[in-house]
């Protein structure tokens, strides 16, 4: 591959928790690309804000499949091992789960994980290559303690075997805490630990409730810990070392140490495991983690029945930064459905000529089939967008200019719009308005007219021509529209006729 500078995009920067700061990304092995992704616990239906992160996850996946690389992703199906806290504490929730509802595990498990799947689907994340489940991989999860044990990294205490953290070079290093710190941040309550940080690699177990989830290793039957799974499943269908591990931010300071602490000492090669950490901040919903625990749990499902496209929820979350935290509200989801819908309105006659191919297109071969000078500015400043640690609002913003220039002609349109797509995966080339719902929809031949009055008062609005301003809303209006003044300009959405109730 000899390609001059300019035609190769930008080089993609991403923000490693490794050292909390912006590096330009190189694989491994290019131009494949191994990702790992903490997958769901499946006790429960994901929220929202579990959601938020595979979307995350799959703008990453999306945007390294843009730069040409070959993407590998994992996603595990937690169905065994992780704790009601995550602290390593407390009942196994699946088993909690089953007392709850009445059923088996194995029952919970597929119920969770099939709405787990559904989701996925519903919100266009492209499949993971492998969804391995925790329980078919115990046996190696066993031969992976086995060699930690080897090296003297474990002990045993009556509640089970323990990896001993103070044996552990640079413990807690993702989580910027030194190794004192994170002993003492750490609530001591297993009798003898050596350290509050160390945490079970294999769980004893005790009472009749427990068997169904019980294995025979030489600690005795029990069964692993939450951590190890994604160590050894990882390091199974990605190779010892790969590039990217990727989870919720609320991974970073203990899930993700402790998974680098057992890689780290397994592998024994003074090199680090994964070089490229990326943790995605959380939804809010009424300034609370949205969580189980918090209470606050709406499903995709809820927001389906509700009359909202699925493709909605996902320009939600791309209208933030994954960084940055984010306030869930039904305002802000209409807000994007507006946007939504403003968007695919205005491309709906101009994007009926694709390249036939089927695939999706990456940054060269966009760049192959743009012919003129704007062409190429927008697609440029999508890969720029892109390329700075996946800043998707910058690229729907782009998204919009490019809807809107009239010198750029169909093919071109269309060229962008699919190339727009791999990036976002908003459905825009294929997905029609009709689809987003139909209880809010303003007639097509009405969007031009909207636009027009929309300008006409934020100019009068400019002028400081208040009568002229509040006329123009009336009638907007009259038309079933509203306006909003912010700081980014003026915004229209039709009005919904039933609110939701939260
Ligand atoms: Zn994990």
């Amino acid at each position: 591959m000899s390609r001059s500078p300019s035609a190769d995009g930008r080089p993609l920067l991403l923000f490693n928790s490794l050292g909390r700061r912006l590096e330009e990304f190189t694989p491994v092995h290019p131009p494949q690309v191994g990702v790992y992704t903490c997958g769901p616990t499946v006790y429960a239906y994901p929220h929202l804000g579990n959601l938020r992160a595979y979307v995350f996850a799959d703008g990453l996946r999306r945007a390294l499949e843009w730069k040409g690389y070959e993407v590998r992703q994992i996603v595990n199906i937690t169905d065994v091992g992780h704790l009601t806290s995550d602290q390593d504490e407390g009942e196994d929730k699946m088993l909690v789960a089953a007392l709850r509802e009445g059923r088996s595990m194995r029952e919970i498990a597929q119920t969770y994980t099939q709405a787990f799947m559904d989701d996925v689907r519903r919100l266009a994340i492209l499949p993971a290559t492998v969804y391995p489940r925790a329980s078919d991989h115990v046996p190696e999860m066993i031969e992976f303690v086995k060699v930690l044990e080897a090296k003297g990294y474990t002990y045993g205490l009556p509640t089970g075997l323990y990896f001993d953290t103070g044996r552990s070079q640079d413990y807690g290093r993702l989580a910027l805490l030194d190794r004192e710190g994170v002993r003492e941040g750490r609530i001591e309550s297993v009798e003898g630990k050596r350290n509050a940080a160390d945490f079970a690699l294999w769980r004893s177990r005790v009472g009749e409730a427990r068997r169904a989830m019980e294995w025979d290793s030489r600690w005795g039957p029990g069964a692993p810990g939450w951590h190890l799974e994604c160590s050894v499943m990882s390091m199974k269908y990605l190779g010892n070392h790969f590039d990217i591990h990727t989870g919720g931010v609320d991974h970073r300071e203990v899930h993700h140490v402790n998974e680098i602490a057992q890689s780290e000492a397994y592998l024994g090669d003074g090199e680090a495991w994964v070089r490229y950490w990326l943790h995605n901040e959380f939804l809010l919903f009424t300034r609370e983690k949205m969580s189980k625990s918090a209470g606050g749990t709406i499903r995709l499902e809820d927001l389906i029945e509700r009359g909202y496209h699925p493709s909605v929820f996902r320009h939600f979350t791309l209208t933030a930064h994954y960084r940055s935290k984010m306030n869930f509200s039904f305002e802000a989801l209409d807000a994007a459905e507006a946007s939504l819908r403003r968007l695919l309105l205005r491309v709906r006659d101009r994007r009926r000529e694709g390249d036939g191919s089927g695939q999706r297109p990456d940054f060269h071969s966009t760049l192959e089939r743009l012919k003129s000078e704007a062409g190429r500015r927008y697609l440029l400043g999508m890969d720029e967008a892109v390329s700075a640690d996946l800043n998707t609002p910058r690229a729907l913003a782009l998204v919009d200019a490019f809807t809107q220039d009239t010198s750029l002609d169909r093919q071109e349109v269309r060229a962008l719009l699919e190339a727009a797509d791999t990036i976002l995966g908003l459905g825009l080339p294929d997905t029609q308005v009709e689809d987003l719902s139909a209880k809010s929809a303003i007639e097509d031949s009405a969007v031009a007219e909207i636009e027009r009055l929309v300008q006409a008062r934020s100019r009068a609005r400019a002028a400081a021509r208040w009568e002229e301003a509040d006329a123009l809303r009336r009638q907007l209006k009259e038309l079933g529209v509203q306006v909003t003044d912010t700081a980014g300009g003026t915004e229209w959405y039709p009005i919904r006729r039933q609110p939701p109730a939260v």
